[in-house]
């Protein structure tokens, strides 16, 4: 099931335009706007028009911080056109931060919201971008009025596969933030695997709620969407509620794992409310297996797990037809190598061993911007791309990621991978949740600890340590357990181990 290579991202949105493109929506906003395929094909083409009149020329970066709009899916596209690099970047960024984006990716215009102009303009000066314009959350701004006075035709420029359409930067919890380049084939390939994988089809309805500067909502969810000439319903961050309203009216949902826990509060989740849905995706960060289980008992529906990341779009993806298991994230998908090796040797690891992941395929990035040590460490001479993920194979081939790499504790010599202590105390009653990380301990190196989120009748720290101790070797077992309110997650929903690491360092050391 090879894709051809694909030239240019637009041609993908192109080829696969539905037959009136002026009767059918590509997106409607949470306040009522309807945007046909006809308005993306106009408004695209005035943006790639704008940019060019602008100044940004082919290879050029154009950095964008807005809110979510439809209008900041049509620069996306028009930046594409007109065969720049889109680089949006998290609405969270403080002007520290982005003068640090500035400065790295030299972009030929920066786009921001309007309220922040007065500031961002300063911090883009000082990094030397020759350009600034504004969008805001509703689609207005000096960026659209440059679009609005740009004629509506646009010969796309000419791009090759391996031509940069984006540059992601990561997140950067370990260091600093890396450009991931990604090209018009990473793209265009991973959208038409997915789009097949996931049966999509034009007649499918996307409920969107996930943020547009990263992987998930820009990528992932958009441009499977563009590929089969479907809909999406956009609202402009996570809403339970409003979520549940749509159901009746879509049939597809992709979300990190908060968005199922949040909609598990809801009362009106229920198999009537979600009759409509064909799919349910979680991806970004793992979704406990109670989670998959709770949402299957209250709506019939299993969760499609799958594991992706910035720098590689998407690799693994339980079944559309067959079993989703709870607690893995499927198989390679087609086209995508995947293997587990060991971390010190590289040697591959034969099934139910841990190791490091790593991945080859059309998806897997060109490499980081203007960091070719850091590229040549993480991509190998063969293709192979070293995730940082741990993780294993099970006789029956799916996969299953135990941490990342960082969150390896290690203890008096011994390896312990998180994601096995945290299984054992989330099934104990009066948990909801945990997280395991490791601290530095004057005897053992690292000290494993759990931090615990405790429910109703939670049990205390000694009666968790002493109801582990039966289940797990002794070095595995917690030597502390603190409790907290709740865990510090990103706002893809990953815990943001590396906080407490920092906050409870000195946890031993008293
Ligand atoms: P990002 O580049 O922000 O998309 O983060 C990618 C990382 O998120 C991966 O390297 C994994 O550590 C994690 N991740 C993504 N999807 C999953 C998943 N389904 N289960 C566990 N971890 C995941």
């Amino acid at each position: 099931m090879a894709d051809p290579t694909v030239n240019h991202l637009f041609d993908l949105v192109r080829t696969h335009l539905p037959a009136d493109p002026g009767g059918k929506t590509f997106i409607e906003t949470h306040d009522g706007k309807r945007f046909s395929y006809a308005d993306l094909l106009a408004r695209s083409g005035a943006y790639a028009g704008a940019l060019a009149g602008l100044g940004v020329r082919p290879g050029d970066r154009v950095a964008v911080q807005v809110e979510k709009s439809a209008e900041v899916i049509f620069l996306y596209l028009g930046a594409v056109r007109a065969g720049a690099v889109f680089l949006p970047l998290n609405t969270a960024y403080t002007g520290p931060e982005i003068a640090y984006f500035l400065g790295d990716a030299e972009p030929a215009l920066f786009v921001c919201d309007p309220a922040r102009a007065a500031e961002l303009s300063e911090v883009a000066g000082r990094a030397g971008v020759p350009e600034i314009r504004t969008l805001d959350a509703g689609g207005s701004g000096s960026m659209a009025e440059a679009a609005d006075g740009a004629s509506t035709d646009f010969a796309d420029i000419p791009r090759g596969p391996d031509d940069l359409a984006a540059i992601l930067y990561t997140s950067g919890t370990t260091g600093r933030s890396k450009g991931a380049m990604l090209s018009h084939d990473n793209l265009a390939s991973n959208a038409l695997t997915l789009a097949q994988y996931w049966h999509f089809g034009p007649d499918d309805v996307l409920i969107h709620a996930l943020p547009v500067f990263h992987t998930h909502g820009l990528f992932v969810a958009t441009n499977i969407v563009l590929a089969t000439g479907g809909t999406m319903l956009f609202l402009p961050r996570l809403d339970a509620g409003k979520i549940l309203e749509l159901m009746p009216r879509a049939t597809a949902m992709m979300g990190v794992p908060t968005f199922y826990t949040r909609l598990l509060k809801e009362p009106g989740l229920t198999r009537e409310a979600t009759a409509h849905m064909r799919l349910f995706v979680s991806g970004s960060a793992p979704l406990l297996a109670e989670t998959h289980r709770e949402w299957s008992e209250r709506t019939g529906h299993a969760i499609l797990e799958r594991y992706g990341m910035t720098e590689t779009n998407m690799n693994t993806s339980n079944p559309y037809e067959g079993a989703r298991r709870a607690g893995t994230v499927g198989f390679p998908l087609p086209g995508v190598a995947l293997r587990v090796v060991d971390p010190e040797t590289g040697a591959p690891l034969g099934p139910e061993e841990v190791g490091m992941i790593e991945v080859k395929g059309p998806n897997v990035f060109k490499g980081y911007w203007r960091m070719p040590e850091k590229t040549a460490a993480e991509l190998k001479v063969d293709g192979f791309f070293i995730t940082g993920d741990l993780g294993k194979i099970d006789r029956d081939g799916y996969v299953h990621i135990v941490g990342r790499g960082k969150d390896l504790i290690i203890t008096g010599g011994y390896n312990v991978y998180p994601k096995e202590i945290e299984t054992e105390i989330d099934a104990l009653p009066g948990v909801v949740e945990s997280a395991v990380i490791g601290l530095p301990h004057a005897d053992f190196g690292e000290g494993v600890t759990a931090v615990v989120v405790p429910g109703a009748n939670a049990p205390d720290e000694a009666s968790i340590i002493a109801a582990l101790e039966g289940r797990l070797a002794k070095y595995k077992c917690p030597k502390r357990v603190l409790f907290a309110p709740d865990l510090p997650r990103n706002t893809m929903g990953k815990v943001q181990k590396n906080l407490l690491r920092e906050a409870h360092a000195e946890l031993y050391r008293c």
